[in-house]
Formats: C-alpha cells, structure tokens, sequence
C-alpha cells in the first residue's frame, strides 16, 4: 500500500480536496481532486474526479449538512474515507495568513495553532475555516501530521519599503502591512519556470493569477520583491466579486449613508469586481459571451486595471522582461489576455494572436521586447510538495 498526502483548501463556500500518491524518489502523482461546494446555501454539492478527469461522484447534499466549514468536512471525510486505501501519511493545508513572520510551511503543533489563530483578525473571514479542518483532524487523528501552507509566505521576501502603507509607523508595527496573497500559485509558477523556462527565472517577471481573485506579483530572481494585493485580498486589480483599488474615501461615504461593518463587508467581497460592474455575473465566459454594453464595460475595466497593475510591477524591478498569464482566466480567456497586452503594446509587448488563440505556453511574438507566456498553475501540488518535505524533515 503506497504513501498518500491528502491537500485541503478551505475557503468560505467550499472545501477542495486532493489526494496525491507518494510514489518512488518522493514523485508525487495527483490520484483524485473535488470539492464540497455551495457551503451555507440552499444548494451544496459534492464532486471528484479521479486522475483521468473520469466523475467519481457528482450529487447535491442535504443543506443541513453543509451548514458551515466543519459540517462539510464531515461530507468529505466520509467519503474518503470510502475511497483511501489507508490513512494518509500527512495533511497539507492551504492557510491563508502566515502573519508577518511565517515565511515558510510549518508542520502544526499547539504553539503554532495558537499562532495561526492569533492571525485571525487579520484574515477574519478566511482564517477561520482555513484553521477549522486542522482542529478537527488534530482531534480525531492526532497521529497525523499536518502542515500549513501560506498564500502570504512567499511575499516575506519583500523589503520593508514594499510592505509600507503611508500611515503612522504604529499601524506597521500592529501589523498593518502590505502582506500579499496568492503565494502558493506564484511558488509553483517559478518552479515551474525553472523546469520549463529556466532561462527567464534569473530575470525579472510579472506573473499574473487572474481568476476568482486577481493579483499581479513582481518576481525578480525568483523572489518576490512586490504584489498588487496588500493587507488584504481586496486590494489592486479588479476581480470577480471584488473591486480591486478603491478611493478609501468611497468606503467612509458608504459608512455616512449608514452602510453597516458586515453590509460594506459583503458588498467589497461579493458584489463588485466583474459581477458589480456587468450587472451580470462574475463567470469570464459569461461576459465574453454576452452583448450587453454593460458586460463590454466589465471586461474593458478588467483588461486596462489588470495592465495598469502589471506595468505598475517594473517600478519595483526598473523594467519587464517576462510576463506570464496564469489561473482560470489566465489560462483560458485569450480575449482578456489580448486585451490586456494591447493596453501594454507601448511597453513593447507584441502578441501573437495564433498562439495566443491556442494558450500558449509562449503567446508573444519572437521580437516582442517582453516575453509572454501562459503557464498552468498547481497550488494543490505545492502544498503536497512543503507537507511531504516537512514530513521528511527537509
Ligand atoms: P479560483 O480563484 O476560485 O481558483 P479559477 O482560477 O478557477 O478560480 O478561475 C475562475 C474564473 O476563471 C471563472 O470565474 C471564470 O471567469 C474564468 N474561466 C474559467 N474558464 C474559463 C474559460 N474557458 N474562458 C474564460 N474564462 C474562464
């Protein structure tokens, strides 16, 4: 019987599951993936794929027992537990905020779950559910180690300058800072990169995670030097369901009117970005698809505040050589990414529409002064990886 990793992301509606095969040399090979979905609405689901992509299992579940994060993850136990040939050697979770000091995955013990929690007001709506799945195993598997892996980690490479907001140092020293997020996918991009592209990785690169979130990271030798997502995951581009950059002053005049903490809350994470501007949804596809002006508007905003955001990126490397689209829109929608390169054309980028139209890997043209790539991202690989390595003591 072989070794497994099982790869939990908790999010606020869903729970995604993966389990990986430790195989010969440590190789990791992904066996099955899917997902709780709808956490807290009138209409969760449950889904997995097996590695082929063959449906092992698509169903709604009774609300009741996807009320919340803990209730759910009683769904994917059970049904694992069907599907795991033996307890997986470890668990690696995906945990949204490593505070100022984690900068790399930590194998879990009392001292760092009390860690891990005291960032909580830091990433209130996240933070919880992410911590949630590793209380619950702690307490019914203690023999299983467990490792949290960090979407803030790989920006603690950001000099002190880049993690700045202008305010009074005293915010800075509460923890005020401009920590950055979606880390995990832009690890595995550069290891990706180094495998594929060595070439580009001693550069300076903009990778761009355009998909439900969206932020852009300058990486400069590998290394994280900025990233257009701050304090928190509203910050910079625009996204799906939230706004990206915001006058402070809107969110002040929305207070006069009597908005309420929790109503500003859910309108900047659930109602603006793509969905608030269409008028329609957040779905790329949809927008694309559409003929509404209002979609043409959402989708125009998207492409000239996301190339805005990525020229922004050189003034923290003095220029661009390389810049590389990634996650659900990244990868798929070759009209965004065209758009995007043409409000960049004045930096010298040159996109060619055949390979663009087919995603690449390179899209750009053999003189473009910038090269630009579509590359796939695996965060769930990369939490498998750090777990396996924590695991082995590396
Ligand atoms: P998450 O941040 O939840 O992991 P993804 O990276 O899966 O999100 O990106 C989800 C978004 O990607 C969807 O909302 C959709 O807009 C976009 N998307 C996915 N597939 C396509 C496609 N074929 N064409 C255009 N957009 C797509």
């Amino acid at each position: 019987m072989s070794d497994t990793i099982l790869v939990i992301n908790a999010g606020s509606s869903s729970i995604k599951f993966h389990l990986f095969e430790v195989g010969p040399g440590d190789t990791l090979t992904a066996r099955l993936g899917g997902q709780v979905e709808g956490i807290g609405s009138s209409h969760p689901r449950l889904r997995a794929r097996d590695a082929a992509g063959q449906t092992m299992i698509e169903r709604d579940i009774a609300p009741s027992h996807a009320a919340d994060v803990p209730n759910a993850q009683e769904v994917v136990g059970m049904w694992l537990s069907g599907h795991l040939s033996g307890v997986p050697m470890a668990v690696g979770h995906r945990v949204v905020h490593g505070g100022p000091d984690l900068s790399e995955p930590v194998l879990i013990d009392d001292a760092v779950l009390a860690k891990l929690e005291s960032y909580t007001s830091l990433a209130p709506l996240h933070q919880p559910n992410n911590l949630a799945p590793i209380r619950v195993i702690r307490e019914r598997r203690p023999g299983i180690a467990q490792v949290a892996c960090f979407d803030t980690a790989f920006h603690r490479s950001h000099d002190a300058l880049a993690d700045h907001y202008a305010l009074p140092e005293r915010f800075y020293q509460e923890g005020v800072r401009r920590y950055g997020f979606h880390g995990l996918s832009y690890e595995y991009l550069v290891q990706r990169l180094t495998q594929t592209l060595p070439e580009v990785v001693p550069g300076r690169i903009v990778a761009a995670h355009l998909g439900n979130g969206v932020s852009a990271c300058a990486i400069r030798a590998g290394k994280s030097v900025d990233s257009t997502m701050g304090f928190t995951a509203l910050e910079g581009l625009p996204m799906g369901t939230r706004p990206g950059r915001l006058d402070p002053g809107i969110v002040l005049w929305m207070m006069n009117q009597g908005m309420t903490h929790d109503e500003i809350e859910h309108l900047l994470y659930h109602d603006c970005g793509l969905k608030g501007l269409s008028g329609i949804g957040n779905d790329v596809r949809e927008l694309l698809a559409s003929d509404d002006p209002r979609a043409r508007l959402a989708l125009d905003y998207f492409a000239w505040r996301v190339a805005e955001g990525i020229a922004g990126l050189g003034c923290a490397m003095g220029g661009i050589d390389t810049l590389v689209f990634t996650a659900g829109i990244g990868e798929n929608a070759a009209a965004v990414r065209a758009a995007i390169c043409a409000r960049l054309a004045w930096l010298g980028i040159a996109l060619d529409d055949a390979r663009n139209a087919q995603h690449g890997p390179r899209i750009s043209t053999a003189d473009s002064r910038i090269g630009v790539y579509v590359v796939r991202t695996n965060e769930e690989l990369i939490i498998a990886q750090h777990t396996l390595d924590r695991v082995r003591g590396r």
